[in-house]
């Protein structure tokens, strides 16, 4: 954590994550007292002071969804799916099958309160003996959390772990409902998974369900978002006990995991469809209203702005690539209609301004 003393002589410690602050405000407004389901989302800067790398910087971004109140396995599997389908829409490309391309979600169960001790003493046990092949990190992980000697990228230690028992071993049978629970209903959503017996939160107070999306052509900084159960942090920090459950995802590191997929888009003229052009700059008004509308309809639409003829407006617009070209002069205002232009086949037709948009829109058809 990034901690220093302000001008003012007060200790200052920039947030890590997002988690902890909103168990905070939840108690804060006494939201654990009330019961029931509470969501949350965040978005904003987070801090560590750790060594930057690629993909791993002092201060990066983070978008964070929270679920307090119910302790539902299919509550975490709602938040895993909109993870999913949050950075699918964002343009990240997940794996919806073993060996596919793009990012992989990855799923295990770290076990409740009642089944951690059994599970430390046993990890405390087998690494004492392996001792010698763990980093200097991991010696002292071995002494407070040797949970997450599990999770090290160590050489050394990957291989120490090989052969570790591991939380799964250890479920009593509620935790082992749970996570069964979870799984199915992935399957039934559609959503690829890969259980992974080494996924540990680096937070200790997860439980039950962890899961984490990973993406291989990332470097060593792979994950993408993750998340998980944690059950007990409301009570830890002085609240009602109040099952919870919520991701966070790193914004810097879904634009890297885009960049893989799809080259950044060199002009925020790409990709556009459409092109309104007018014919004196008094139709330019009209074009800018009909761009909107055309834009509010999902059709990225570029306009003219500028006191052009149209020629140089229909250069653009063939330079720009768009399918279709509306054209508005002085007599299609008139008229209210507006000129509908085929870039590909060079046909233009008027088109009453009444059912323009879809008129657009079912030219564009699917490509759109
Ligand atoms: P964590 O709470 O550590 O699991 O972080 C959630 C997500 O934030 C990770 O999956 C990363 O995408 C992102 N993230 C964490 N630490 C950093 C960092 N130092 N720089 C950039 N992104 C980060």
């Amino acid at each position: 954590m990034y901690l220093f003393q302000d001008r003012g002589g007060r200790s200052v410690a920039l947030r890590p994550e997002g988690t902890a602050s909103v168990v905070r405000a939840f108690i804060e407004h006494g939201l654990d007292k009330t019961g029931g389901l509470s969501r949350f989302y965040y978005l904003g800067p987070m801090f560590r002071a750790e060594r930057p790398q690629a993909g791993r910087r002092r201060q990066f971004h983070q978008l964070g969804v929270e679920v307090f109140g119910s302790a539902s396995p299919y509550q975490d599997a709602e938040v895993v799916a909109l993870l999913t389908r949050l950075l699918e829409a964002m343009n990240v490309l997940v794996a919806k099958k073993a060996g596919e391309k793009g990012a992989v979600l990855k799923l295990n169960s770290l076990g409740c309160r009642e089944d951690r001790p059994k599970l430390t003493a046993k990890l405390k046990e087998y690494f004492t003996e392996h001792l010698k092949e763990l980093c200097p990190d991991c010696r002292h992980r071995l002494g407070v959390n040797p949970l997450r000697i599990l999770d090290c990228k160590e050489e050394g230690c990957r291989k120490a772990a090989q052969g570790s028992v591991v939380p799964s071993d250890w479920l009593c049978k509620d935790c082992l409902n749970h996570v069964e629970r979870v799984k199915e209903t992935l399957k039934g959503l559609g959503i690829y998974f890969e259980w992974d017996n080494h996924l540990v939160r680096g937070l200790d107070y997860y439980s039950k369900t962890a899961f984490e999306v990973i993406h291989a052509g990332l470097g060593a900084q792979n994950a993408i978002g993750g998340g998980g159960r944690y059950d007990y942090l409301v009570e830890v920090l002085g609240g009602t006990a109040t099952p919870a459950v919520g991701f966070a995802v790193g914004l810097e590191r879904v634009l890297m995991a885009q960049e893989k997929e799809a080259p950044a888009a060199s002009s925020v003229w790409e990709n556009l469809k459409v092109f309104v052009a007018t014919v004196t700059p008094a139709e330019i008004p009209v074009a800018l209203g009909w761009a909107e509308k055309l834009r509010l309809r999902g059709i990225p639409s570029g306009v003219n702005v500028e006191d052009r003829p149209l020629k140089r407006q229909m250069e653009q617009a063939s330079k720009l690539g768009v399918k279709l070209t509306l054209i508005f002069g002085p007599e299609e205002v008139e008229k209210g209609v507006a000129l509908i232009k085929d870039m590909k086949t060079g046909q233009q037709e008027p088109h009453s301004l009444s059912g323009l948009a879809a008129a657009v829109e079912s030219r564009l058809g699917n490509g759109l």
